[in-house]
């Protein structure tokens, strides 16, 4: 059982920890995905978003394109204009070239290129004021885009050039009259510089955070590039830098264009993935603690039902007791209504194994009878009361089918339980009930199968079926036990001898004396009846040693009238085991004075058989004492010869059963009487014949060797006067009988 809970122990920790591993895992593995997976999407969102914003800035700088191509437009179809590139004059440029106007639209210079593709007019608007190398250079750009717009022979033309460490936007368009004859044209252009004004609006415009740098950042810059476009980004902790290009006119690069992103897509990935791992992490604890508290449930009903077998089993050979038999059985009878037979067994002998050889080896016992038990498998409940060498087995079977089955039980007992090299026998008492002879109840069936298996014991039969006769023997019993304590408070018992004949000599070899009651109602009570309620109920050691008090003074009194007849008294098996039993005998003949050679103990077998040691410690005493022991109703328990050569015996009993068997059919009989006979005297002991009423039984004891006999053939149990007439008539009674 410990075993079992300590692997049930160890698995559930296993699984616990197992468990604690997967949702570790689990959780581990979600968070990861759940996290690669955001910030996948992140970096999506971000891309869109860089694409979108290049988109934005590329159209903020079309705007600008547009709008300055928009004036160039106005200026190149202005009538004026065309006027004055026909024919170039001052009133033209004082009235139209003025700073204000030119500031006024954000433009940086503008200038007007005659037919032949000579500057005719300049002016610088609004910026910064540069140098004259600056305007050189300014000046070199422009022809070279006009250069162009006449070698493609195209109208207009716009677009950002870098001129030196700036950018400028240009445009240029052919100046044409109203009617757009041609005939007179010249290339009006524009420039706008990309200058932190243009930027400032841009962004308050874009709302993009953005910069121009010179080509070779981008060239030289280390970063991503979007598929299929030419952007580039560089991914900071909590900014993206994007960098793009623009063209010139001509569809070659010009200019980087860098752009700083905030990175707010992150944040909120990043504020996903906290709360996700929050989340996890919380789903994770709860599942945990979710199988905690489910193993904690099913370690609770574990243990509960654990609890509960406990209580209805038990614990040594793990069958039910006698508690759960009767609650199966009640349930069994609950829906059941078939004949069931109930068979009780007792053990005899177990507690002297248990004294004998210790309580390890009576277990063993227990547990190898509950084993032959289980092999009768028509049984459908089998019980041991807990604590006890009871057992309790039901069948649904008929009356007789049922006395098979015990006959077999029986028989299957009888057979040695061997452990190591020790043979076990042992004896048992079985009692039976049947429904629904018997009644109908299953505590009334329990109770009256014990009945019925406590007349087995005292009936010295192997198994008894409860009969109505026993209710009225128990109510007897129940009465006679009241009577039996007023009886040895008053002290009513009255004590009879029997004498016992030394047939070779031919006198009297002693007498036995015989406690008699007669109860309050005139009843004369059968000893064997009432010494065993009297042992039942404890209270036979005080008749035992009543009677030896009566004998010793009866013994004393025939001594002073000059008979020396020892006296034989019956001690039970409980006086023999009671605490100082032999201090006790020595005690009383110590206070009555009498000679211990005056009195003799007969003991019974079953006391060896109760508990050896101390049957063995206690007769040892009183032989040491000077008091023979006599071996009564040899031959009807268990014996063993083992025993028999080594106690301080001096007489053998032989049983009236083997006696009144010596002319009956029985062919083993004689055999065995001759073979009790002989063996008495090869272990130097004399034997004593009981219950001697015939001179045919008499003649063949004397032939085989036998000395004492004792019966009715020479006399009934006496009273103390009556006996001690007839030991002072002993020789001519003797003489009658045996001629
Ligand atoms: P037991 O010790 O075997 O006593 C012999 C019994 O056989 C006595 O029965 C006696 O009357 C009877 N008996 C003797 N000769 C004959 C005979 O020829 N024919 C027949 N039919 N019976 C004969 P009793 O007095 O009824 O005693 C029965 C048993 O009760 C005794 O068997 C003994 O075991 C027990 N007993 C008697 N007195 C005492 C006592 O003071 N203490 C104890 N512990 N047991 C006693
Ligand atoms: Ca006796
Ligand atoms: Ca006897």
């Amino acid at each position: 059982m410990r075993q079992r809970q300590v692997i049930w122990v160890r698995t559930r920790l296993f699984l616990l920890l197992t468990c604690a591993g997967i949702i570790l895992l689990f959780s581990a593995i979600t968070f990861y995905i759940s996290k690669s997976v955001i910030l996948k999407g992140v970096k999506d969102l971000e891309i869109k978003r860089v694409t979108d914003s290049v988109v934005q800035l590329q159209s903020l700088m079309d705007a600008a394109k547009i709008r300055l191509h928009q004036y160039t437009l106005e200026w190149a179809t202005f009538e004026d204009t065309y006027d004055f590139v026909k024919q170039p004059n001052t009133d033209f440029l004082k009235k139209n070239f003025r700073y204000e106007r030119i500031s006024a639209l954000n433009i940086s210079s503008c200038a007007i290129y005659d037919i032949s593709g000579k500057q005719i007019a300049y002016i610088e608007g609004t910026g910064k004021k540069r140098g004259t190398e600056w305007r050189a250079r300014e000046s070199a750009a422009f022809d070279a885009f006009i250069q162009k717009m006449r070698e493609l022979g195209i109208t207009s033309l716009a677009g950002f050039i870098p001129v030196g460490d700036d950018e400028l936007l240009i445009s240029a368009h052919r100046i044409e009259d109203n009617l757009k004859s041609k005939l007179h044209n010249g290339i009006f252009l524009a420039s706008r510089s990309i200058d932190g004004t243009f930027r400032e609006v841009g962004k308050r415009i874009s709302n993009l955070n953005f910069s121009i740098a010179p080509l070779t950042v981008y060239e030289h810059i280390e970063a991503e590039t979007i598929p299929s476009t030419d952007i580039k980004y560089l991914s900071r902790e909590r900014e993206l830098s994007v960098y793009t290009l623009l063209y010139d006119p001509f569809a070659k690069p010009a200019f980087c264009l860098e752009l700083v992103l905030d990175r707010d897509y992150l944040a909120l990935g990043e504020s996903i993935v906290s709360r996700n791992f929050t989340l996890i992490i919380f789903f994770g604890l709860s599942i945990f603690f979710a199988g905690l508290f489910l193993l904690f449930f099913l370690h609770r009903r574990q243990i509960q039902e654990e609890l509960r077998y406990r209580v209805e089993h038990d614990r040594l050979t793990g069958l039910p007791n006698a508690r759960c038999f009767l609650k199966r059985l009640r349930a069994f009878f609950a829906t059941d209504k078939s004949a069931v037979g109930i068979v009780f067994i007792d053990l005899e002998r177990f507690n002297s194994i248990n004294s004998s050889y210790g309580a390890v080896l009576g277990d063993t016992l227990l547990c190898m009878v509950a084993q032959r038990l289980l092999t009768r498998k028509d049984a459908f409940l089998i019980a041991r009361e807990s604590g006890s060498d009871e057992f309790f087995l039901a069948y649904r079977y008929g009356r007789e089918a049922l006395e098979r089955e015990v006959e077999t039980i029986a028989s299957m007992l009888q057979e040695p339980f061997i452990s190591g090299n020790i043979h076990l026998h042992i004896n048992a008492s079985i009692g039976i009930t049947c429904r629904p002879t018997n009644g109908n109840d299953p505590v009334m069936l329990m109770h009256r199968a014990q009945f019925a298996r406590h007349t087995a014991k005292h009936s010295g039969l192997m198994y008894v079926f409860y009969d109505e006769h026993m209710d009225a023997e128990e109510t007897r019993k129940k009465q006679l036990e009241a009577e039996l304590y007023e009886a040895i408070e008053g002290k009513a018992f009255i004590v009879h001898y029997q004498p016992k004949v030394d047939i070779k000599h031919h006198d009297v070899a002693g007498c036995e004396a015989l406690v008699r009651w007669q109860n309050k109602a005139g009843e004369w009570i059968a000893p064997p009846l009432f010494i065993s309620i009297a042992e039942d109920i404890g209270l036979v050691t005080e008749i035992d040693m009543f009677v030896l008090r009566c004998a010793c003074r009866q013994v004393m009194e025939w001594n002073e009238d000059g008979i020396a007849a020892p006296i034989a008294v019956n001690m039970s098996v409980r006086s023999i085991l009671s605490d100082n039993f032999a201090e006790h005998v020595i005690r009383v003949l110590t206070e009555e004075k009498t000679p211990p050679s005056l009195i003799e103990i007969e003991i019974t077998e079953t006391c060896f058989m109760t508990d050896m040691k101390s049957a063995i410690a206690a007769i040892t005493k009183l032989y040491k004492a000077g008091i023979r022991i006599a071996l009564d109703d040899f031959g009807t328990g268990y014996s063993s010869l083992q025993y028999l050569s080594e106690m301080p015996i001096s007489f053998l009993k032989i049983d009236k059963k083997f006696v009144d068997d010596i002319f009956s059919a029985k062919a083993t009989a004689q055999p065995l009487v001759k073979g009790i006979l002989s063996l008495a005297s090869s272990l130097g002991m004399r034997t004593v014949s009981e219950g001697v009423e015939r001179k045919s039984q008499l003649d063949f004891l004397a032939a085989n060797g036998a000395s004492i006999i004792q019966g009715y053939l020479f006399s009934r149990p006496l009273s103390g006067l009556a006996c001690g007439d007839f030991l002072k008539k002993q020789k001519d009674i003797i003489a009658a009988v045996l001629t």
